[in-house]
């Protein structure tokens, strides 16, 4: 995919809107993980000598201004990082901010309130998306986008500022996100595993469909599997299995015909006894019984993921393999992660809780790429680009 750059332009001077991913995680005003503002300072370093205007979203406060989901402590956080002022602007669209944005030099940097905080930031009616972006770009002269998370939504700050706003390019985080999915996504089929786990079949049934036919081996794990358990009319007990998931489930088992052979699911799980004494055991996949809780894949299962994992020329991986969080439920979850580390092929992690996963157990640094977007690397792969992305000035 070739697309423009900060590289590729030379913005000294300009005002330029930056769309940044400083969805951090606040306790109250606290913020708890500045991953993501460390992840926006390659470019907003490159930029220097531009006047910035950084613009983000920070959870779902619904199209109205929710206290506890300001972005001013991301203001003090980043100005802290950056050694210097960061000016916060408690609205989008103001006077103030129009006033602001007049009276910038150079190496200025200001920061928009949460841009959510809008109904016209999310809103699915072009016409009010639109009118909006117009008033979130008043005043720039450049476009960047630096929030691969939010790419896959055509919202105003990521979708509709960049139609209004030319050049309009990408930044170093979009750029290298962009690098490791095109490569997954035109990765060679013998060799190519993907593995799904986490809850939901029905938020992962369009990828599934999607990289099925185009991949060697799909292993399954995670809650989702029981649902292709229940799907094929298994016992599945007190397992986790949400709304939805079975359907999804048996529409994929339905309709992917010669695929299905791909598709591989965990031959064994260990599940725990939530209605009796809580006791632990290993069973295979048809020896769940009511009242047992399956939590995690079973160890043949682990072995022989890992194997598969261990051979093979590119990876993706989205979702953990079972209940992480508990312990010795996180046993299957961190078997692919060692065996994405020892894979000499190129392997990617994406998606918030197996990213969390890999990080809690040390083993970020050995993949070659950890994508800072759930929902948004599963769409990239599913077709190939994003909306965010397209929009972006071509090469
Ligand atoms: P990701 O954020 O990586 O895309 P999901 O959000 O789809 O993953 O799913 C992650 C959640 O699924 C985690 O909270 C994990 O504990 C839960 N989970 C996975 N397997 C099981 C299981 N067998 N039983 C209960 N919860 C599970
Ligand atoms: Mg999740």
């Amino acid at each position: 995919m070739a697309k423009k750059t900060v590289k590729d332009v030379n913005l000294a001077g300009k005002v330029v809107f930056v769309r940044v991913d400083f969805n951090v995680p606040l306790d109250g005003k606290t913020i708890t993980d500045d991953t993501r503002i460390r992840a926006a300072l390659p470019t907003i370093g490159h930029l220097d000598d531009a006047k910035l205007v950084l613009a983000s979203h920070l959870g779902r406060p619904k199209g109205e201004p929710v206290d506890k989901y300001s972005l001013a402590p991301c203001a003090q956080r980043l100005s802290e990082l950056l050694g210097k002022p960061v000016k916060f602007i408690d609205d989008c669209i103001s006077q103030e901010k129009t006033a602001a944005i007049a009276a910038m030099q150079p190496g200025d940097v200001i920061l928009l309130e949460n841009t959510r905080f809008y109904p016209g930031e999310e809103s699915k009616q072009e016409d009010q998306m639109m009118a909006f972006a117009e008033k979130l770009a008043a005043g720039a002269e450049a476009y960047v986008n630096d929030a691969f998370g939010s790419s896959h939504r055509k919202h105003a700050s990521v979708y509709g500022v960049p139609k209004r706003v030319k050049p309009a390019v990408m930044g170093f985080l979009v750029e290298k996100e962009v690098a490791a999915l095109d490569r997954v996504y035109n990765a060679p089929k013998d060799g190519f595993i993907v593995v799904l786990g986490g809850a939901k079949v029905d938020e992962k049934i369009k990828v599934i469909k999607s990289l099925l036919p185009r991949c060697d081996k799909m292993l399954i794990g995670g809650a989702m599997s029981w649902a292709f358990y229940k799907a094929q009319g298994k016992e599945i007990g007190m397992s986790f299995c949400p709304e939805g998931s079975p359907e999804a489930a048996a529409d994929i088992l339905a309709t992917m015909g010669e695929h299905l052979d791909k598709l591989v699911l965990p031959g064994d799980v260990h599940m725990q006894n939530v209605q009796g004494d809580h006791s632990l055991v290993f069973a295979p996949a048809d020896g769940i019984k009511p009242g047992w809780d399956a939590l995690d894949i079973g160890p043949e299962t682990k072995a022989r993921y890992a194997s598969l994992i261990e051979k093979a020329t590119t990876v993706f991986w989205n979702g953990p393999m079972g209940k992480f969080e508990d312990k010795p439920f996180d046993e299957g979850t961190l078997a692919v992660a060692e065996a994405m580390g020892k894979c000499p092929g190129f392997n990617v992690v994406g998606g918030g809780d197996s990213v969390a996963a890999v990080t809690q157990m040390g083993l970020a640094d050995k993949m070659d790429h950890v994508s800072t977007g759930g929902g948004a690397s599963l769409e990239f792969l599913e077709a190939g680009g994003l909306p965010g992305i397209e929009v972006v000035d071509d090469d």
